[in-house]
């Protein structure tokens, strides 16, 4: 297929493919694993100022060998049946890659929401909404929906409320939705989830000493040269917690310019200018890249696509310099870029794995509806009065006392907050380890994201077979 033809879900397929070979799941098991099992398109009116306007949008569920099914909607001209079909595979992985017992599911409003008064979208959004209950394509245990492109915990706030007016006897309704806000059942830390995630996931892929020799890279975050494509929520956090970490964040790009400095730009003091200015150009002190694709093919150690998919093509593949690209949006390689930088040995850092921490998130927050406790109420004062206990057991033994300060540090009990944020971290490390021993235990397969797809394969495969087929 040429690639203007380019089919995203046919890619998934092709990796997919590729990946299930290193399986011992038979071929009816990989075809279901790899069928969309339900898709949903609808087209609904909705009144724009004095006229009507036709609004085409999907639902697609991937997978249900667990449920309820996960994934965000966006709203961008771009979505299409195959593109929302590809999205929606890519949870099912997602979700598995990182023991997220959910299946993947995705949905798309074909609108650009920039075109648009916020009483417009909000008017979509509910009326999307409704579309999904009449099908009961909605619902805390049926398909939870969450942010995505385009879409953020406004839209997510809307949906909740128009579920819960539809639903009204249904106690865990607020879990019909997650990146919801948190004065309506949002858990904290999930706005920053996603680029978090990127940063603990690149942190990690930095401290494993072998690959770092192999690329020629010192050990460690600290240093690095990133580049970042996109600063909307994912890019935004993940090059703010890489610059924290000592990285050098070199390269910014943006759909209408890029800029480029190989001392480093200030990542907060951009994301000020881009909103003074409209777009990142004339940025003091760097470079600018009038033609932001090729902000992808400058100099640096790590380049993060943190966009949309398929930037990274045949037509550019090759010059990409970086020596890692870690995929923070969904699908950012076509197949063909991604054997061309494998034959190169880049090492990439694969989209199922690198930006599931929003979902990890929205699988906290789901938790948290269901329980209807706020994580850290029950546990926090207990912990703060055992740590009192055992420093003053300490100070009595040892005769020596600590400062008030170190007191406060040690006998802090966790929050909310610290807590989904060790819970991600515990699982984008935990995950990343189990692909690189994939990786490393599995002759013939070269690749991280062959690695995770067998990950994926495996749990997938095993849940179906335990599930049974009917007869
Ligand atoms: N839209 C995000 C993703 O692609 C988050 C999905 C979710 O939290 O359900 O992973």
């Amino acid at each position: 297929m040429s690639e203007n033809h380019y089919s995203f879900f046919k890619g998934v397929e092709r990796n997919f493919d590729k990946a299930a070979k290193f399986t011992r799941f038979s071929k009816g098991i990989l075809e279901q694993i790899k069928a969309c099992n339900s898709i949903l398109r609808v087209k609904f009116p909705v009144r724009i100022g004095d006229h009507v306007e036709v609004i085409e949008a999907y639902r697609v569920q991937h997978s249900h060998h667990k449920t309820p099914c996960k994934g965000g909607i966006r709203f961008s001209m771009e979505v299409n049946q195959d593109e929302v079909m590809a999205l929606a595979a890519l949870m099912t992985y997602k979700c598995a890659v990182v023991n997220v017992p959910f299946g993947g599911a995705k949905g798309g409003v074909k609108i650009d929401p920039h075109k648009y008064s916020i009483a417009d979208l909000e008017r979509i959004t509910r009326r999307y909404t409704a579309e999904l209950c009449k099908k009961n394509f909605i619902g805390p245990g049926i398909d939870v929906p969450a942010p995505d492109y385009g879409t953020s915990s406004r839209e997510m706030s809307w949906i909740v409320d128009t579920y819960i007016s539809l639903n009204p006897h249904d106690v865990n309704a607020s879990g019909c939705v997650t990146g919801k806000p948190v004065s309506q059942g949002g858990v904290r830390g999930r706005t920053e989830a996603t680029g978090l995630g990127v940063f603990f996931g690149v942190r990690e892929a930095c401290a494993i000493q072998e690959d770092m020799e192999r690329l020629g890279l010192e050990v460690g975050i600290k240093g690095k040269r990133i580049i970042i494509q996109g600063l909307g929520n994912v890019g935004y956090h993940a090059a703010k917690y890489c610059q924290e970490a000592g990285a050098i964040i070199v390269g910014l790009i943006e759909y209408n310019g890029a800029i480029y400095n190989k001392d480093g730009i200030d990542v907060e003091a951009a994301q000020a200018h881009r909103a003074t200015h409209g777009s990142l150009l004339n940025f003091p002190g760097a470079t600018n890249i009038v033609e932001p694709a090729e902000g992808l093919e400058q100099d640096c150690d790590i380049l993060i696509p943190a966009a949309l998919e398929s930037v990274i093509h045949k037509g550019n593949a090759d010059r990409i310099k970086a020596k890692i690209v870690g995929e923070a949006a969904n699908g950012p390689l076509t197949p063909d870029a991604d054997e061309i930088l494998n034959k190169k040995g880049t090492l990439i850092i694969p989209d199922m794995y690198l930006n599931a921490g929003g979902v990890t998130v929205s699988y906290f927050e789901w938790l948290k509806n269901l329980s209807h406790v706020r994580y850290g109420r029950l546990e926090k004062r207990f912990s703060e009065n055992r740590y009192t206990d055992i420093v003053n057991s300490i100070e009595e033994l040892t005769h020596k006392k600590l400062s008030e300060a170190e007191r406060k540090l040690i006998m802090r009990g966790p929050d909310e907050i610290d807590l989904v944020h060790s819970g991600l971290e515990d699982t984008m490390i935990g995950s990343y380890r189990e692909i690189r021993d994939t990786l490393a235990s599995t002759p013939g397969v070269e690749d991280m994201r062959t690695a995770a797809f067998i990950c994926a394969i495996n749990k997938i495969g095993v849940a179906y077979e335990e599930l049974g087929i009917f007869p």
